[in-house]
């Protein structure tokens, strides 16, 4: 089938390979999104309403969508025509991240971009990585930025957030009634017998588990091209390295500041909670052993294949404890 026929024109503008950044919660998604944003002529949404109606949607039910690709594809075109519009209030009912991105005073009502050299669209609305296939489905030009971190860290994350936890409130849970559930990370008939018993760190790792093996799955489908993926740490530990290859696949220059300021606040907090055994990352200044050998049980081979390898010595021996010969050769120091 021709791209033609997917062209959306937004503000007499044709959306011509339009960014989308995906990541698990906590992963870095949001920051890349912002970094985004700051750069001249790129016009990124965050928590538009049409965008996360859509993206509730597909991630709740996905299965209301299933075997209609094209009409799915319809409602997420749709969807951004709405969000990507540039008018005097576009950025009113965005994220407060978004307004912030944008320059704009926390009550200010935008535009969250100027019109004039405005010439690509994206969008790194939270929990935009359920929808990632039907992305590609709408806009076959997309450009899809993936983001990567240690599962240990994203669960310390997601424990740490309240609106994250809120899902997991027995009033939203839908695990009984849509399977598989790529929201709560459940494939198999054994996720979901398993997960009533499920302690929330090891919840936490299955939605992680999830958003890994469709990282997998999106690098067997997609050509070089068209996904990147990017490293949390890589991004922290190197963030001008990182940002020079973001550009590179982005095809714009990517503002910088924020994204250094977040290194230099990571790199702080790493060296001062965890002096003893140098810089300490996000799951071993807040996670205890038992946690992280709930993590581990669940997502074990994805933190392994990922290099994601060094434990703590505390959670080595709570994991050599639950898991008997599961436990990895010690990894990298941390
Ligand atoms: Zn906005």
């Amino acid at each position: 089938m021709s791209s033609a026929r997917h062209i959306l024109i937004v503000n007499s503008r044709s959306v011509h390979q339009p960014l989308f950044v995906v990541g698990a919660p906590h992963s870095g998604a949001d920051l890349i999104g912002r970094a985004l944003k700051a750069s001249p002529g790129f016009h990124v949404t965050m928590g538009q309403p049409s965008v996360l109606r859509t993206v509730y949607a597909f991630a709740r039910r996905p299965s209301m969508h299933e075997g209609r690709t094209q009409a799915a594809a319809a409602v997420m075109r749709d969807a951004f025509a709405q969000a990507w519009q540039v008018t005097p209030h576009s950025c009113l009912e965005c994220t407060p991240q978004c307004r912030a991105a944008a320059g704009l005073a926390a009550d200010a009502v935008g535009p969250c971009v100027e019109l004039r050299g405005l010439e690509r669209f994206g969008d790194a609305s939270p929990d935009l990585i359920y929808c990632a296939e039907a992305l590609i489905d709408a806009f076959p030009d997309a450009r899809i930025v993936q983001v990567v971190r240690d599962g240990r860290d994203v669960v310390a994350s997601m424990l740490a957030d309240p609106v994250v936890m809120s899902w997991f409130r027995p009033s939203f849970v839908n695990v009984d009634t849509e399977f598989p559930n790529p929201f709560f990370g459940i494939e198999t008939e054994e996720d979901r017998e398993a997960w009533p018993q499920l302690s929330p760190p090891a919840r936490c790792a299955l939605r992680w588990r999830w958003s890994v093996r469709l990282a997998a799955r999106l690098h067997h489908s997609l050509p070089a091209d068209q996904l990147k993926t990017l490293r949390y740490e890589h991004l922290m530990s190197k963030p001008d390295e990182a940002l020079s290859d973001l550009s590179k696949f982005a095809g714009v220059t990517v503002a910088a500041a924020e994204i250094r300021n977040e290194a230099r606040t990571e790199a702080r907090l790493g060296r001062t909670r965890g002096r003893s055994r140098g810089a300490a990352s996000a799951h071993q200044r807040s996670l205890s052993g038992q946690d992280i050998a709930r993590i581990e049980k669940v997502a074990g081979e994805e933190l392994r294949r990922l290099g994601y390898t060094s434990l703590t010595p505390a959670a080595r021996r709570a994991a050599w404890t639950n898991l008997g010969s599961h436990v990895p050769p010690a990894g990298r120091p941390a």
